[in-house]
C-alpha cells in the first residue's frame, strides 16, 4: 500500500500549511538534513513510508512503543475502548486501573494525576513543588529536557551558579531568573547551589538518566547526593522518568537505585502510544493539588478512556518475561554496535538502560559539555547512511534510541550490519 506520493511531495505540501511542515521541530530533519519521511503505517518494529519503503524503527515514537507497533492486545483494548466512548470529560474506572498499575511499580507515587503529555506532567509537578514549599526557585541540569514549559526552556547562564537564560524567544527573563541550571552529574555544584540559595529552592528536577543528550547515566552518588541535599533543605526532589519509566523491571531508575523522590513524572510508555502523562508522589505533597488543595491543574482530556485503555494494555504486556527479552535485545544491539565501531576503527561507545540506548562517537560522557565534545558532527552522515539501508534512527545526535519487544533477530542483525557498513563508510 502506498499513496503514490513521494516523501518530498508530501513535505512540500505540508510546508504550505504547517509550520516548517511539521508539528514537532525535530521531525523536520533540520539537524541531519534531507527530506523527512512521511509514514503511512507501522507494524511490529517496521515503519512504512508513502513511497512503500520499509524501515527498522529505532525511534519507536520516541519511546512509547516498547511492545512494538500494533501489538494485538493493545489494539484490541483500544478498539473496545473506542466502541464504548471516545471521551467522557468525567470519571471512568479505567483511570484508577492504570494508576494502580503505576503505583505497583512506583511505590513513591502515593497519589497520581494524569495529563495528556509529559510536558504537562512536568509543568504540574513544578507548580505543585512551588505551591507546596512556598518557594520559587527550581534547579535543573543542562542537557536534561523536561518538555516545553516556559520555566524549563532555560539554558545555563555564563559562569557557575548563575541563573538560566531563556533558550527560546518568548520565554521571559523572569522565568530564567527562577531556574538555576547546573551541570549534570555534578553533585558539588548542587551542594553549592543549596549553600547559596538554601530555603529558596522549591525543587530539584532531574532526568535520573539524562535521555535528551544521547543517554547519559548518572555517576555513582549523584542522585543519592541530590536526595540528601533536598531532604536537608526541605526542597522537593522531582524525578522526570518520562523516558526511563517502565524501561526496566523495577519500574524506573528510582526502583533500580532505591531512591525515593518526592514527585515523579511519567509519560511515553504509560500511554502505549496515546497522549498520556502523569505526575504523582508523596501523599502530603499531592494533597496540595486541586480539588484537595489550592494548587490548580486540570485537563479536558486528562484520563481519556481510550488513552487509559491503551496504557493499561501496554503495561499488562510488560511481564517479567518481556523485560528479560527487552534486556536481551538491547544487549544484542549494544554488542553489535560496539563491534561494528571497533572493526571500523571508529571510537564509539554505547550506554544502555534496558531497551533504551545512547550512541556516542567518543567516550561515554558525563554531562552536556562532554556530549558536545564527541563527534556529533559525524551524526548527520551516519543517520543518512543508516536510513539508506532501511534503518530509522532519531534525526538528531542528542536523542536516545530504542528496541522493542517486536524487534526480531533478523531486524537487529539488519541494524547491526547497517552500522558496520555505515561506520566503514564514515571511516573511509
Ligand atoms: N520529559 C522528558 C524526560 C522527555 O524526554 C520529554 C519528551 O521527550 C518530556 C518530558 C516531554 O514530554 P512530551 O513530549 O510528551 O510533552
Amino acid at each position: 500500500m502506498s499513496s503514490g506520493k513521494s516523501n518530498l511531495e508530501c513535505f512540500e505540501r505540508a510546508q504550505r500549511s504547517l509550520v516548517g511542515g511539521v508539528n514537532s521541530p525535530v521531525r523536520a530533519f533540520g539537524a541531519v538534513g534531507g527530506t523527512p519521511r512521511f509514514f503511512e503505517r507501522a507494524r511490529g518494529c517496521h515503519l512504512y513510508d508513502v513511497e512503500g519503503n520499509r524501515y527498522v524503527d529505532h525511534v519507536m515514537s520516541w519511546g512509547p512503543m516498547i511492545l512494538g507497533h500494533g501489538h494485538p492486545e493493545v489494539l484490541e483494548a483500544v478498539h473496545r475502548a473506542v466502541d464504548a466512548a471516545l471521551t467522557f470529560g468525567a470519571c471512568s474506572p479505567l483511570e484508577a486501573d492504570l494508576a494502580e498499575m503505576i503505583k505497583a511499580k512506583f511505590p513513591s507515587m502515593d497519589l497520581i494525576r494524569f495529563t495528556s503529555s509529559g510536558t504537562e506532567a512536568v509543568m504540574g509537578a513544578v507548580r505543585l513543588a512551588r505551591g507546596f514549599t512556598r518557594r520559587d526557585l527550581i534547579v535543573k541540569f543542562a542537557g536534561c529536557y523536561h518538555g516545553h514549559g516556559d520555566s524549563l526552556l532555560v539554558s545555563a547562564g555564563s559562569g557557575a551558579l548563575t541563573f538560566g537564560t531563556p533558550s527560546s524567544p518568548g520565554v521571559t527573563r523572569a522565568c530564567g531568573a527562577q531556574t538555576l541550571v547546573l551541570p549534570y552529574n555534578d553533585i558539588s555544584a548542587a551542594r553549592e547551589a543549596f549553600r547559596r540559595f538554601g530555603g529558596q529552592i522549591a525543587g530539584v528536577l532531574v532526568e535520573p538518566w539524562g535521555g535528551n543528550m544521547g543517554l547519559v547515566p548518572p555517576v555513582e552518588g549523584f542522585l543519592e547526593g541530590l536526595r540528601e541535599v533536598t531532604l536537608e533543605d526541605g526542597a522537593l526532589l522531582i524525578f522526570d522518568e518520562v523516558i526511563t519509566g517502565f524501561r526496566v523491571p523495577q519500574g524506573g531508575v528510582q526502583g533500580l537505585l532505591g531512591i525515593r523522590p518526592d514527585i515523579t513524572c511519567l509519560g511515553k510508555v504509560i500511554g502505549g502510544g496515546m497522549p498520556v502523562g502523569a505526575f504523582g508522589g508523596r501523599r502530603d505533597v499531592m494533597e496540595h493539588l486541586s480539588p484537595l488543595g489550592p494548587v490548580y491543574q486540570a485537563g479536558t482530556l486528562s484520563g481519556n478512556p481510550v488513552a487509559m485503555a491503551c496504557g493499561i494494555a501496554t503495561l499488562r504486556c510488560l511481564t517479567d518475561r518481556a523485560y528479560v527479552e527487552l534486556e536481551e535485545k538491547g544487549a544484542y544491539l549494544e554488542g553489535a554496535i560496539l563491534e561494528a565501531a571497533r572493526s571500523a576503527g571508529i571510537p564509539g561507545s554505547v550506554t544502555r538502560l534496558g531497551s533504551a540506548l545512547g550512541l556516542f562517537l567518543g567516550p561515554v560522557p558525563r554531562n552536556l559539555e562532554e556530549v558536545k565534545a564527541t563527534r556529533v558532527d559525524l551524526y548527520p552522515r551516519l543517520f543518512h547512511l543508516m536510513l539508506d539501508q532501511g534503518v530509522y534512527l532519531p534525526p538528531s545526535a542528542f536523542e536516545t534510541f530504542f528496541v522493542s519487544l517486536a524487534h526480531g533477530t533478523e531486524d537487529l542483525e539488519q541494524t547491526g550490519r547497517a552500522f558496520a557498513e555505515a561506520f566503514r563508510a564514515l571511516k573511509g
